[in-house]
């Protein structure tokens, strides 16, 4: 079945305000319009990115008098964990959320051994229709709040913690399409690299906006000049196959996506990912690894390194992963063309919780 491209997300009732949706402005005038005094908005700014904490019970440093005031006006409880699976010996672990109005939406975090990554959901579902991506498959439900994107953040910072490990990654590789959800996936990227008590302070090149290739929106994004990492989720380097495998490619062409990620490269010095995902007979073919090799050279050439996913299984699909040989001889006739190229892991496959596997199943 085909489904439309939808840019926006049905009209859908939103969250409750939540304190995590509001910048440093806005967590001031929140809190005098309590009749508090304005320095709370500090402490509990700490309390949430610094402490990791979101239940003012919990916090020890407001009047016992005013936490259940602040607790009902400033911290609705926004997402239940309806289920944790684990696998790696519980080194990949992926949580399934429920929003206060049922929406369900899922998030991963992953312990290597340099780093902790957390994949985050930017919408419930996906509007974007990619045929061989679960969550494409699904639909789109809408839009996830500023605050239930942070509070992914926060829970997988909270839990790095208490492993007495540091949550260092955050990729937008979740559900969704993080630039369909503009406004928000903005907010939600300026609090999580503002030092605290502003923000979780997490590094900008630690963070991966990836997307299917909205031009304006990569575009605007570059002129943010926020220094996060982008990823073009590219998978053919030709029109006629792409316009199948992303159909948003009948909107943004592969030369529109990549002169828009050449803009973003420039305008941030940052290297440009690209998101290959090998399918078996679909875009593996050797003359496709040449024209990409050429392509993204000529496009970008040092500012660009590809990043091949072996196809993960989803339910349904009658497309396989690649034959090792056949991603191997991908891999050589890229580097070839001397642009970078590395065989992403496929981490999370058997709890269905790598790239392209999330659909929220609840049952
Ligand atoms: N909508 C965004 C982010 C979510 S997907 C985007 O498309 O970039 C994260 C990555 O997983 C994307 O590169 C996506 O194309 C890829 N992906 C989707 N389905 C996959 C599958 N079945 N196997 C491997 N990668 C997949």
């Amino acid at each position: 079945m085909k489904l439309p491209l939808v840019f926006d997300a049905p009209r859908r009732a939103m969250p409750p305000r939540h304190f995590a949706d509001l910048d440093e402005a806005g967590r001031i005038e929140a809190v005098t319009a309590l009749g508090l005094p304005a320095f709370r908005a500090k402490q509990l700014a700490n309390q949430y990115y610094g402490r990791l904490t979101a239940d003012p019970e919990l916090m020890t440093d407001l009047p016992a008098a005013v936490r259940g005031q602040v607790g009902e006006a400033l911290f609705p409880t926004l997402l239940t964990p309806l289920r944790q699976i684990e696998c790696d010996s519980g080194e990949t672990r992926k949580t399934l959320w429920r929003a206060g109005d049922g929406t369900t939406f899922e998030s991963v975090l992953m312990r290597y051994p340099d780093r902790t990554t957390v994949c985050i959901s930017s919408q419930a579902g996906c509007g974007m229709a990619c045929p061989f991506c679960a969550t494409g498959q699904g639909g789109l439900t809408r839009n996830l709040s500023a605050a239930e994107i942070l509070e992914q953040v926060r829970d997988a910072a909270a839990t790095s913690r208490d492993h007495d490990d540091r949550l260092s990654n955050i990729v937008f590789m979740g559900m969704g399409e993080p630039l369909a959800n503009y406004n928000r996936v903005l907010s939600v990227v300026r609090r999580i690299i503002a030092p605290a008590p502003n923000g979780f302070g997490i590094s900008a090149r630690s963070v991966t906006v990836s997307t299917v290739g909205l031009a304006p929106a990569i575009r605007r994004l570059a002129d943010e000049k926020l220094g996060v990492t982008l990823a073009l989720s590219l998978h053919a380097p030709d029109d006629e196959l792409r316009d199948t495998l992303v159909p948003v490619n009948n909107r943004w062409k592969v030369s529109e996506a990549l002169d828009a990620a050449r803009y973003y490269a420039d305008q941030t010095g940052r290297r440009v990912s690209v998101e290959y995902a090998l399918i078996r007979d679909v875009n593996d073919q050797p003359w496709r690894a040449d024209l990409l090799g050429k392509k993204l050279r000529a496009a970008l050439g040092p500012l660009v390194h590809v990043n091949l996913i072996p196809l993960n299984p989803t339910p349904g699909s009658k497309w396989d992963a690649s034959p090792k040989p056949a991603e191997r001889e991908f891999v050589r006739r890229i580097r070839e063309q001397g642009v970078t190229c590395t065989v992403r892991d496929t981490r999370g496959q058997e709890i269905a919780a790598a790239c392209g596997q999330l659909a929220a199943e609840t049952d």
